[in-house]
């Protein structure tokens, strides 16, 4: 049997508060682990050094709240490598154009006991068996990857910031997974008008069109009540949940 588990680390934006956090999710996998996105304040719910250990780390795009702890985490590699406690370099997988010195301070951090390499549309690596890719929707402020994590077994797709510019893309970007992690940065009543991020009711929307098993929603607005989320997404989609800090989601085939 196949198992996958994955543990909310960060489910708020763009500020951390109380025990939330920015965005984060660890995925586990045999003894492989990778972390989607490294925001604000993550870096308190791992155990170091273990989950330093067969790490991949994905940044999907440059706003600060996806990558803000990952200084922390170069930071903890270090000094773990130097006490002797880590003999493999974390992988840290980045956008590949640079927004404001955005990555050129990442990969000069000298602090650090890490690899890099250049994400776009064309690459992917593999961690096992698992083959993990990228899109960029080209719907949100900036260049922004859509991740999929899949195996014979699974197809997991983690949206990141996308808007709804290019709907039907993300739909078949989408299309049959397990699971989808999606942004639900605004609820209807915000009335914001804004495309370039998610409604919880368009991520109802999106998996119910691209035939989505599960639905997990998260990226939310701070100050809000995650079950208005969930009572949104719900009118168009009825297997969501809402992704909670700590609380760890098991797949199994
Ligand atoms: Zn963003």
């Amino acid at each position: 049997m196949s198992k996958i588990a994955i543990t909310p680390l960060g489910t708020i934006s763009p500020y951390p508060k109380g025990n939330m956090n920015c965005p984060g999710f660890l995925f586990e996998y045999n003894s492989k682990k990778i972390i989607l996105d490294c925001g604000n304040g993550i870096t308190r719910l791992l155990n170091f050094p273990k989950d330093l250990k067969d790490l991949s780390v994905i940044i999907t795009h440059y706003h600060k709240d996806h990558f803000s702890d990952l200084g922390a985490l170069q930071y903890a590699s270090h000094v773990y490598h130097n006490l002797g406690l880590l003999d493999k370099k974390v992988k840290i997988y980045l956008p590949q154009n640079d927004f404001s010195s955005n990555k050129t301070s990442i990969i000069s951090n000298n602090d650090s006991y890490s690899d890099y390499y250049d994400i776009n549309d064309l690459y992917s690596f593999t961690v096992d068996d698992l083959n993990i890719s990228f899109e960029d929707n080209n719907s949100h402020t900036i260049e922004s990857y859509m991740v999929k994590i899949q195996n014979k077994d699974f197809k997991i797709v983690y949206t990141s910031d996308v808007g709804t510019t290019n709907f039907s893309k993300l739909v078949d970007f989408c299309k049959d997974a397990d699971l989808i992690i999606c942004e639900s940065s605004f609820l209807q009543k915000h009335n914001a008008n804004i495309k370039t991020h998610m409604t919880a009711y368009d991520a109802g929307i999106l998996a119910s069109k691209s035939n989505a098993k599960k639905l997990l929603l998260t990226h939310f607005w701070p100050e809000e009540e995650k079950r208005l989320y969930l009572e949104e997404a719900k009118q168009n989609f009825e297997n969501v949940e809402v992704a909670e800090e700590g609380k760890k989601l098991i797949l199994r085939r």
